[in-house]
């Protein structure tokens, strides 16, 4: 079985990169990729785990990308960390998102919530602080009942306190994975409003690889839709899970199946790719 979608403690999961591999390994995996936000702090540790698990790993990373309809991330799989365009392009998004979190912070203290940057803290596993940190926080202090809460009165896009943070341009975010020697996919693509099929020659031309066509809310049918796509315009079909773990109760591990043919395409794909674990 196959997760090339993955989140921890680097980003907004609640599971370090080791527990992702043991929970991984016992849940069936054989081929895993952690695809944290903005960030790649976890990979070292996520590689030693799947060494020592006999799992074959991948490096990977989600940008956002800068779009108006709806929402459009970007996964790179097998990418080298080392490189250097696309490290350099993570740390000023992370200094960006610092200043954002500071807007953030402004903005709950206008509308009456004083939170402290160690209570939002507290919650993250390492140097990303997300919307995430800041819904449990909220929580903890009861102000809310639930993240889901906190995103419906506060965090989301229109909400009491929400403020925008920089995104990657669409075109850069295919260009940068690839020269990191990655495979660019579009994560859950069903969540940017546009006819994709009207964009797929414009995204091949600067680096697409694939779509994520096995996503975990997915139906049979919206299955098929993203088959016949990748068919007709020669992309790879990949399958994620987008585990948050806590953060994301109702997904699990292990969960999603794909016929072998496309777990063998993948991890042939991908064993061309820098990011990858010494046990492929
Ligand atoms: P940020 O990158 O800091 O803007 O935070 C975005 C993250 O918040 C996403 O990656 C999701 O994991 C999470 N998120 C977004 N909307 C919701 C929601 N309605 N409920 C729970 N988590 C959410
Ligand atoms: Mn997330
Ligand atoms: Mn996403
Ligand atoms: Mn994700």
């Amino acid at each position: 079985m196959v997760d090339l979608h993955v989140h921890s403690t680097a980003s907004d999961g609640s599971d370090t990169p080791t527990q992702l591999v043991v929970k991984g390994s016992m849940a069936g995996l054989s081929l895993m990729a952690l695809t944290d936000h903005d960030n790649t702090q976890g990979i070292d540790e996520f590689m030693a785990a799947c060494r020592e698990h006999h799992l074959r790993g991948v490096a990977g990373v989600e940008l956002s990308a800068d779009v108006s309809e709806g929402t459009l991330h970007i996964v790179g799989l097998g990418i080298d960390c080392s490189n250097r365009r696309l490290s350099e392009a993570l740390s000023v998004m992370m200094d960006r998102r610092a200043d954002r979190n500071a807007r953030l912070f402004a903005r709950f203290r206008q509308i009456g919530i004083d939170l402290s940057t160690e209570e939002v803290a507290a919650f993250a596993g390492a140097d990303l602080i997300s919307r995430v940190h800041f819904a449990q926080a909220l929580v903890k202090r009861r102000i809310v009942g639930s993240v889901q809460e906190a995103f419906e009165r506060y965090l989301s896009k229109d909400k009491a306190a929400y403020v925008a943070r920089d995104r990657f341009a669409v075109r850069d975010c295919f260009e940068m994975i690839r020269e990191a020697g990655g495979l660019p996919i579009i994560a859950h693509p069903h969540t940017w409003e546009v006819d994709l099929p009207s964009k797929i020659r414009q995204l091949k031309e600067w680096g697409l690889a694939g779509i994520e066509a096995y996503y975990f809310t997915y139906s049979a049918g919206q299955i098929c839709d993203y088959l016949r796509l990748a068919y007709r315009f020669d992309l790879l079909t990949s399958c994620g899970s987008d585990y948050h773990g806590s953060g994301k109760p109702i997904v699990h591990l292990g969960e999603q199946m794909i016929p072998a043919s496309v777990e063998t395409t993948l991890m042939t794909a991908l064993g061309h790719c820098p990011g990858k674990s010494e046990s492929w």
